[in-house]
């Protein structure tokens, strides 16, 4: 019996991958008995923080790093740390700041729902550029000139957010900001695996990068990575953390925070509200290493092996067409169901309509494609895909 079963809590199939709204992927046992080893003792958290900040800094390039309650929680607190720097007055603030409303500039094609997290930091998104390349009128979207034309006194950084056709590519964005003396911050919550993302958007200059914990990395849910620029992040972890301290014991590693080079110590701050337990942190961290112990190649095996046996067995009797696309970071499996874009939407419907709940993922639908993600499948998966997939068929004819 899981703990499900005793919630009496009906269960799915995740074959959408790491969803938030699924409950994310899973993790690895490792994982798993680390965060109910963690929740047996406690720890000065400040001492734990500072040793993500080390392993983090180790895997990504960063000077430093903070274990985060995901990565919209590192957005909030990279914002705030661009916005506060290290004034506690400034964190004790927020949201609210004197005069202006700082801003944040923004290429408009990459504007997403997450940029609510800047929000959420006081801060105002300004949008630069008319990306006519995606309404079909032009091939032209935002340009290095357009940011720097939108910079002004107001201006405490530039958001770039991380995908194959983002542009201007961040190179020069980085060239761009760093010209005025502004931080870049990194929206790059979904871009692992390769491995080699960890590194890749520091190495180009970004000042803040943030990962999601709960996606491809395998840690917990509710967790992230905010990565990058010392002092940045010494000024989130202090607009995290409990601050409750009386005078004089708050002594965090130097390394990790410089207490000597604050006025005084800031209130709790504006990410109070996502605060990281020590499970979240440990997990994080097992998982973070874990992650780099497989390796690209062994993970992407891992991820091959249902999506074949699915493959194999829907071959020789599936009504359309099958597509094992073995190109990108992730391996999908595309059924293409004979009918079309309205069979596919069909399909998706009956699959996450029925018994056992299957979600798959909807994003081609209109293309006639029901793609199966392989990240958050577990054991007995491939074999209730299949019988709701023999059950569907013979339901139809
Ligand atoms: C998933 C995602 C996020 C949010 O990550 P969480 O870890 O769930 O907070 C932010 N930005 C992008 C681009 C994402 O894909």
């Amino acid at each position: 019996m899981t703990i499900y079963d005793r919630l009496s809590l009906r269960p799915i199939v995740n074959a959408k991958g790491t969803a938030t709204r699924l409950s994310g992927g899973v993790a690895q046992p490792l994982v798993r008995e680390a965060m109910a080893e963690a929740m047996g003792a406690c720890v000065d958290i400040v001492e734990l923080q500072a040793l993500a900040s080390t392993r983090i800094a180790a895997v990504t390039g960063g000077e430093a790093g903070l274990a985060t309650a995901g990565a919209a929680a590192g957005l909030l607190l990279g914002t705030a740390a661009c916005v506060a720097g290290l004034d506690p007055a400034r964190m004790a603030r927020l949201p609210e700041v004197r005069g202006a409303m700082p801003e944040a500039i923004m290429v408009r094609s990459q504007r997403n729902q997450y940029d609510h997290a800047l929000r959420g930091a006081g801060v105002r998104i300004v949008e630069v550029g008319l990306p006519d390349r995606y309404a079909g009128a032009g091939c032209r979207d935002a340009e290095p000139w357009e940011i720097e034309a939108a910079i002004n006194e107001r201006t405490v950084l530039v958001h770039w957010v991380a995908d194959a056709q983002s542009r201007p590519a961040l190179e020069d964005v980085v060239k761009v900001a760093h010209a005025h003396g502004l931080p870049v911050l990194v929206d790059a919550a979904a871009q692992l695996p390769p491995q080699a993302n960890l590194r890749r958007f520091i190495e180009a200059g970004a000042d803040l990068v943030v990962f999601s914990g709960g996606k491809a990395l395998g840690g917990p849910q509710g967790s992230g990575i905010l990565a990058g620029r010392q002092d940045l992040i010494a000024s989130a972890a202090l607009q995290m953390l409990d601050m409750d301290y009386p005078t004089g014991f708050f002594r965090p590693p130097a390394a990790f925070i410089d207490a000597a080079a604050l006025k005084g110590l800031p209130p709790h701050g504006i990410g109070r509200v996502a605060k990281v337990g020590k499970e979240q942190i440990v997990g994080l961290l097992v998982a973070l290493e874990a992650f780099i112990a497989e390796g690209d190649e062994a993970r992407f095996a891992r991820w091959l092996s249902p999506l074949q046996t699915l493959f194999d067995e829907l071959a020789p009797g599936f009504d359309g067409g099958l597509d094992l696309r073995r190109g990108g970071a992730v391996p999908l499996l595309g059924l293409y169901p004979a009918g079309g874009a309205e069979a596919a939407h069909r399909l998706y419907a009956d699959l996450v309509q029925g018994e056992p709940v299957i979600h798959t993922d909807p994003e081609e639908l209109d293309l006639g494609a029901v793609i199966l993600n392989p990240i958050a499948l577990v054991e007995g998966d491939v074999a209730r895909i299949l019988a709701r997939l023999d059950q569907i068929s013979h339901s139809r004819s």
